[in-house]
């Protein structure tokens, strides 16, 4: 009786799927070996549940982790060239892919190697001749361990009520945009945005049904942003922030008139506004002309401050001006 090897290492195909879905898609591996035989047994192993990627030298290797973002590499450490050692190393230095674990797949498997692909920041140690069962086992531990890390990563930047972007990552992107804006003498704006009359809102209808208007409130205004630099916030309460790059003052002003047509659109009732009879917003917006100094943190500034104009000036509008403007 012949037994495929390949064949007996699937019972694991449930967990595969598990994995499949923490990801949101299937698995990306890389299997990085200079023998293409090798490659080939590995690519067979994983082919049917995970994306598999292949390379036969580090410099190739490394090619793919740049543009592809892998979620685990097999990494041979014996290879011509630059060896599989050196391509850990460099993985790590570069923050853009510090984050991709990799597992040493060889048959050097003295401890003197073995300690030394760890200190580089390996995950694991698989040995040559490979057996199929424990390399599906060990690489599905440290897949699942990458993803959890992933949406880790992610939750930090999202707000749990709302689950648009939370302030943290706003003021992290606010300081991006702007350095780059300066760099490339770009517009960029923000609009700081507040619901009117929100707490006679939670007065009538109760602090559980506020909740689940701010949800409302925050789907509704991100439907309005198109294009996919432009960043919808929960600022805090029952205030949000946008963050508009290449956009001036006239594009700022025009977004914000949006969010406010949207909300109309989306009527959500609120009988004890002194504005409407739904819930409407005020938008303070400030754009950064393409030549002028200044700060991210004097743009969040002055958006508020015209976000304040706006709510004296009877609320349910927007009002803009320009930082450094006359
Ligand atoms: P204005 O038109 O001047 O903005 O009036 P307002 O009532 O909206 O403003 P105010 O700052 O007086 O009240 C904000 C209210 O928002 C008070 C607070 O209880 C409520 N709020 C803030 N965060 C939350 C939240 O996460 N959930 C709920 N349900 N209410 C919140
Ligand atoms: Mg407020
Ligand atoms: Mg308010």
């Amino acid at each position: 009786m012949t037994v495929d090897p390949v064949n007996t290492a699937r019972g694991d195909r449930s967990d595969a799927s598990v994995l499949s879905s923490l990801f949101g898609r299937r698995p990306r591996l890389l299997v990085v070996d200079d023998q293409p035989a090798n490659v080939q047994v590995l690519y067979r192993l994983f082919a049917d549940d995970h994306q598999v990627l292949m390379a036969t030298s580090g410099e190739q290797a490394l090619r793919v982790c740049a543009e592809q973002r892998p979620d685990l590499v097999l990494l041979d450490v014996v290879m011509p060239g630059m060896n599989g050692y050196e391509v850990c190393a460099r993985l790590r230095s570069d923050p853009s892919t510090s984050g991709i674990p990799v597992i040493f797949v060889t048959a050097e498997r003295d401890e003197e190697s073995e300690t030394r692909g760890l200190d580089l920041g390996a995950v694991d140690f698989i040995p040559k001749p490979i057996n199929p069962r424990v390399v599906r086992a060990r690489v599905r531990t440290h897949l699942t361990l990458k993803a959890q890390s992933d949406l880790l990563r992610e939750w930090v930047y999202i707000d749990g009520l709302t689950r648009i972007a939370n302030r943290r990552l706003f003021e992290e992107r606010v300081v991006a945009e702007w350095s780059r804006a300066v760099r490339q003498g770009t517009p960029l704006s923000t609009l700081m945005i507040d619901v009117d009359h929100f707490k006679a809102f939670n007065d009538r209808y109760g602090h559980l049904a506020g909740d689940e208007c701010l949800a409302r409130v925050a789907a509704t205004l991100k439907a309005v942003l198109k294009r996919p630099t432009d960043l919808l916030a929960r600022y805090g309460g029952e205030e949000f922030v946008c963050l508009l790059p290449d956009t001036d003052l006239a594009g700022a002003l025009d977004v914000a008139n949006g969010l406010r047509q949207a909300m109309a659109a989306a009527a959500i009732p609120h009988g004890a506004s002194a504005v409407a009879s739904t819930v409407t917003v005020s938008v303070g917006a400030c754009a950064k002309p393409a030549d002028v100094v200044g700060s991210a943190a004097a743009l969040v500034r002055e958006a508020d401050a015209q976000l304040y104009v706006a709510k004296s000036r009877g609320r349910d509008r927007a009002c803009g001006g320009e930082l450094g403007g006359a």
